[in-house]
């Protein structure tokens, strides 16, 4: 049934860069065979996923969103890949994305954009633009998506769905392409808080494989997803998310789920984190920096795609060439602002500033935490915007994801969940609930609380 939806609709919502139709039905036989002989199943069974195209999948195709990649069909399953196929889900296909998962419209991707099944001239956020129009779309009902700096949580927010930023380490970056190491990470996408946490908690836990992977038990995010008692919780409104910028309908929206929650028996309190304002400028010193350095594997000699080796180039030539030609405009301007920040002489002024303020907003969210159990804000400052109308403005891109960053940052855990729609556009608003590192289940039991 979803291989039909994909086939009826994707070719207007370009959610997925490959659709794996045999390898799924595949999945889907085995599972049914399993069923039929009474053998013990998966917990997500038979139930159809989208992955995000930055995981690699054994035999079938990986590009990031990049022409760089293009032909490369990876060895090896990333984690998240190997345990999705342990929980016996049916993986439909690969999911579009910003290019290396650099954007926040999907606009990025060297294959096309994506639309928003809301409004299919409006974007469905980026980086994960795929996964959330997949979801969006009825195309699948669950999605992965990885988030650097909110790449899982504004998509969300913009298709009206659910996505969860985990913990930093809580879920695993091996085979994880990698943008910016110290800021990915994978997460669970869905329709609901329910089917969210019973994805979180299929994909999550520690796994040698990566070292930064958090080794202590999984926090009981389905338990708190059935859970949504908020009575006696404390909430803290974030003051530094509101004001200039900020959508009126949104901020309807955003001050209706606040006053729900009080109505639940949750005590709202009012919080300034300070350092929260110097979130933007650190994250595009500190993302493009580390994408600097990982992106120098894409050298044409190990993977992918290779321009000029015709016999008479040396093979920094057909380095040079095929970056040339492999990487987009956004990828280059990240890669040359990386460069430049870790530069001799510019490292303390740059880099060296961006990790203190980094340090500052990590102290902001522990003074925050000493005093309440969650913080909340609205996901995004808009509603999804035209297509076309940020793309040759970064600035204005980069503002989309004022509020999700320092979470991304100090490595704590987020969600972000459908609130209504703002009464000016009929277009979804989401609320963004933020936890501390660990207590990703406090984030379920609010989402469930307000869904
Ligand atoms: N939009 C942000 C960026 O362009 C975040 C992307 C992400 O989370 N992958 O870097």
């Amino acid at each position: 049934a979803h291989l039909a939806r994909v086939e009826a609709v994707d070719e207007k919502v370009h959610a997925f860069l490959h659709v794996d139709r045999e390898g799924a039905l595949e999945t889907a036989r085995r599972v049914d065979a399993k069923r039929a002989a009474g053998e013990k199943l998966g917990p997500l069974a038979g139930v159809p996923l989208a992955l995000k195209d930055i995981f690699t999948t054994e035999g079938v195709p990986t590009t990031v969103g990049s022409r760089i990649l293009e032909g490369w069909v990876p060895p090896y399953d990333a984690t998240v890949t190997r345990r999705l196929k342990d929980a016996d889900v049916v993986i439909l296909g690969k999911t579009n994305m910003d290019e290396f998962a650099m954007g926040s419209s999907t606009e990025n991707s060297a294959y096309g954009p994506t639309g928003n099944p809301w409004d299919l001239t409006r974007i469905p956020g980026g980086s994960g633009g795929g996964s959330s129009a997949a979801l969006a779309s009825f195309q699948a009902p669950l999605a992965i998506g990885t988030d650097t700096g909110g790449s899982i949580r504004q998509p969300a927010a913009v298709t009206g769905t659910v996505g969860v930023k985990p913990t930093y380490g809580g879920v695993s970056r091996y085979g994880m392409v990698a943008f910016s190491s110290s800021l990915d990470q994978g997460g669970p996408c869905a329709r609901t808080v329910l089917d969210a946490a019973l994805l979180h908690e299929a994909i999550a836990g520690h796994d040698p494989l990566d070292s930064t992977s958090v080794d202590a038990p999984v926090p009981a995010v389905v338990e708190a997803a059935r859970n949504g008692d908020v009575r006696g919780m404390r909430v803290g409104v974030v003051t530094e998310f509101s004001g200039e910028g900020y959508q009126d309908g949104v901020m309807r929206r955003f001050t209706e789920s606040v006053e729900l929650l009080r109505e639940l028996g949750a005590e709202i309190v009012e919080i300034s984190c300070p350092s929260f304002t110097k979130a933007l400028a650190a994250y595009y010193l500190i993302a493009p920096s580390e994408c600097s350095s990982n992106l120098a594997r894409f050298d044409a000699m190990r993977y992918g795609l290779r321009v000029g080796d015709d016999g008479t180039r040396s093979a920094e030539d057909v380095t040079a060439l095929t970056r040339e030609a492999g990487f987009g405009p956004e990828v280059k301007r990240r890669i040359m602002l990386g460069t430049y920040a870790l530069s001799s002489g510019y490292y303390d002024a740059y880099y060296g500033s961006a990790q203190k303020v980094r340090t500052l907003i990590t102290r902001d969210f522990q003074r925050a935490f000493e005093s309440v159990d969650v913080l909340v804000s609205p996901t995004t400052p808009t509603t999804a915007f035209p297509i076309g109308e940020r793309a040759d403005d970064p600035m204005a891109m980069y503002l989309a994801d004022l509020c999700t960053i320092p979470s991304n940052l100090a490595g704590n855990a987020a969600m972000s969940l459908p609130c209504g729609l703002a009464p000016e556009d009929g277009l979804p608003v989401g609320l963004q609930i933020i936890a501390p590192a660990m207590a990703d289940d406090r984030l379920y039991r609010v989402g469930a609380a307000v869904e």
